[in-house]
Order: structure tokens, then sequence, then C-alpha cells
């Protein structure tokens, strides 16, 4: 069976951003779990690179991802600072197949989010780490910056 990795950014000492009394780490890592319940009835092994709170340097989640020879990779995060939307990236050098790939998976989801109102700020490229180090295609999606923390948990209610 193909194996898909699902990588929940930062965790441990590092939170990610922060805002509404959330932390992305959290977020990510309950975005995650669910994505990886929903991938689970399809004939795939999904791992996570982590499912608890702890510290996890980049290059040892690739690593792990490498090493179970993924067909695919996931990176999950909330975008920090100003903007709202959706965006997700592509390595630089990506191939074909992570290009098209990466186009699927962030039209889903951005039609997701375009039906809450929130604007596709496009399939970008970025040298990240988890998408160079990485040795399969793979996508890394920046979730609605902190607009998503006050979609979940408006200020008024904290
Ligand atoms: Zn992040």
């Amino acid at each position: 069976m193909a194996v898909i990795v699902i990588d929940p950014g930062h965790g441990g000492s590092d939170p990610g951003a922060v805002g509404y009394g959330l932390r992305e780490k959290d977020l990510t890592l309950d975005i995650a779990a669910k994505t990886c319940d929903v991938l689970r009835p399809y004939a795939a092994d999904v791992y996570m690179t982590r499912d608890t709170d702890v510290d996890m340097e980049l290059a040892q989640r690739a690593a792990l991802a490498n090493r179970l020879g993924a067909a695919y990779c996931l990176s999950i995060h909330i975008n920090a600072g100003g903007g709202t939307g959706f965006e997700s990236f592509v390595h630089v050098n990506a191939g074909d197949r992570s290009l098209a790939l990466g186009n699927i998976i962030h039209r889903r989801v951005s039609s997701f989010y375009k039906s809450s109102g929130f604007v596709d700020r496009g399939r970008k490229n970025a040298d990240f780490a988890m998408l160079r180090l990485t040795q399969m295609p793979a996508l890394l999606l920046e979730n609605l910056f902190g607009s998503f923390l006050s979609w979940l948990k408006p200020p008024s209610i904290t």
C-alpha cells in the first residue's frame, strides 16, 4: 500500500502562530489527525510525523517520510502575521507529479475555504525545508493566517 505522511507543523517548545488562546501546534495536530481519519479507509498507510505535542526538527520529519518510502507528504501549517486566506506551496524544483498532485489538493481545500468566504491566495513555490528535504511529491498548506484562529474562536467568546 502507498504510504502517505501527514506532518503537523511545529510542536513542543515551538507553538507556531499564537492567537485567541489557540496555538498553531495544537491546531495542526488536530487537522492532521482528522486528515488521517479521512484517509485511512482508502488503500494507504497513513503516518503522522508527530502525534503528540513534541519538538521535532524539520530534517527529522523529512527523514521519517523518506525512510518510510512515502508516496506523498502533506505538511500542515497555519500562517502567522497579517493577511487572510489559504495558500499552499510546492518546492521551487517540484517535479510534474508533485505539481499535479499539489494542484489537486490545493483546489479541493481552497474550494472548501471559499465556501466559507476565505480568499484563495494561490498555489505557490517555496524552498521550505519540508519540501526540499523530502524525496517524494509534497505540499505544504498555510491555512488562513490568523483569520483561521478567529474563525474557530471569535475573540468575543475567548
Ligand atoms: Zn507553521
